[in-house]
């Protein structure tokens, strides 16, 4: 039986390693890519992995793509339109939603009401709208299956809980390059040194979230309304070396982990496959070479992202909502280098004070909420 799957996000870190991971199994169809802007990668693609439909989210660069693959079968959509288009196309199981930020909300909806299931890369989707995507799963009887490596690790502690409940997780973090760095080091941060990750190869944004923790606190969040569990429940561990990929703690005390290298490819392969482990080439641990595995506690006084994020995720309603997207608008920032670093964060707690919060949001209110911040910080830091 081939596996049809579509691909939001494709020429991204997550998208390329997803397609890697097709490159090596024989039994699965990509029906769909879609990425931003990227012709070039994206017309690869097309020519390597032959989907029906295509999709760039900038009309320009749709035109270019469609000159360039016009001598393939294949239909080349563009922006949000496109976008849902290949969420929904209908010969795809399965959507693999890997685009960078809040645009993957409406798309993740779509497919989902489509009856897909979904493997979940775009955290933001569950950050912003985990009280929508969660039932919405449970009434489509869709499958929401973790692409994060994190929440794929929780995911697969919980395989053969037999319906124990869960008395807490313990979602581990690397602490990033900036690990034990003083506010006054913080200070100093420069663009480079920030998209230097210890152990891990990303996107540039997600790179930054990880120096700055804010990762971990979106990550927290993602975990919550995924497994179910309070705020409070969901407890961050530094483990530099990133080898335990997050545990679980039942009732008993038992603590279950899953541990590998880090490699995406894994997370991303038990998810297209799940329940099946398939075989992946790549390093394995060595417990012959690897004499400790050491944790810390993370220092949310310095890393204030992380502390604002469980402030976000308790009062809920349209903060989380604000938290990320501030955290958007500021690493675009820093990433045009118009912004210092310690700046994302204040502009994060400067939208959140600034914000009304407004319980339990539809989509519409979310995406206001949204823009709301967005035009707040522009009119306060430009
Ligand atoms: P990248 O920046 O590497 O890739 C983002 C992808 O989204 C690219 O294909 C990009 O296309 C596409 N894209 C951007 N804007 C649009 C748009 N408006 N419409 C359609 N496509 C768009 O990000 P990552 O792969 O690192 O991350 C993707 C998601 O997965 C994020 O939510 C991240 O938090 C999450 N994640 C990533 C992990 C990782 O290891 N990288 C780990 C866990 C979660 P283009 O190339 O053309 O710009
Ligand atoms: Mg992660």
């Amino acid at each position: 039986m081939m596996k049809k799957i579509a691909i939001l996000g494709s020429t991204g870190s997550i998208g390329t390693q997803t397609l890697e991971v097709v490159r090596y199994n024989k039994d699965i169809q990509v029906t769909a890519l879609a990425a931003g802007s990227n012709v070039k990668l994206l017309e690869e693609q097309i020519r390597e992995f032959k989907p029906r439909l295509a999709c760039l989210w900038d009309e320009e660069k749709a035109k270019e793509l469609r000159a360039a693959v016009a001598d393939m079968d294949v239909k080349v959509a563009s922006g949000m339109e496109g976008l849902m288009e290949a969420a929904v196309s209908p010969e795809a199981d399965l959507v693999v939603t890997a685009v960078v930020g809040m645009i993957g909300i409406r798309p993740t909806i779509a497919a989902m009401e489509a009856g897909k299931d979904i493997a979940l890369a775009n955290k933001e989707t569950l950050v912003t709208a985990g009280h929508i995507i969660m039932p919405l799963a449970r009434e489509k009887g869709v499958k929401l299956l973790p692409v994060d490596s994190e929440h794929s690790a929780i995911f697969q502690c919980l395989q053969g809980a037999a319906g124990n409940p869960l008395h807490k997780i313990l979602l581990t973090a690397s602490g990033g390059p900036f690990r034990g760095f003083t506010r006054e080091q913080l200070e100093k941060v420069r663009l480079e040194d920030a998209l230097k990750h210890p152990n891990w190869s990303m996107g540039h944004k997600i790179t930054i979230d990880s120096s700055t923790m804010v990762n971990k606190g979106l990550e927290v969040m993602e975990a919550r309304w995924l497994f179910g569990v309070e705020m409070d429940q969901v407890q961050v561990v530094v483990q530099p070396a990133s080898i335990i990929h997050s545990m679980v703690e039942f009732e008993d005390g038992a603590v279950i982990a899953q541990l590998g290298t880090p490699d995406m490819k894994l997370p991303i392969q038990y998810a297209l496959y799940y329940p099946e482990r398939r075989f992946l080439p790549g390093d394995r641990l060595d417990f012959e070479k690897l004499t400790k595995i050491s944790f810390e506690v993370p220092d949310m006084e310095t890393f204030r992202g992380l502390k604002l994020a469980y402030e976000a995720g308790r009062r809920g309603g349209t903060l989380p909502t604000v938290f990320n997207a501030a955290n958007e608008m500021a690493v675009a920032m820093f990433l045009e280098r118009k912004i210092n670093y310690l700046t994302i964060v204040d502009m994060i707690e400067g939208a959140m004070e600034h914000h009304c919060v407004k319980p339990s949001p539809d989509v519409a209110q979310i995406l206001e909420a949204e823009q709301e911040t967005y035009d707040y910080i522009t009119s306060k830091w430009n």
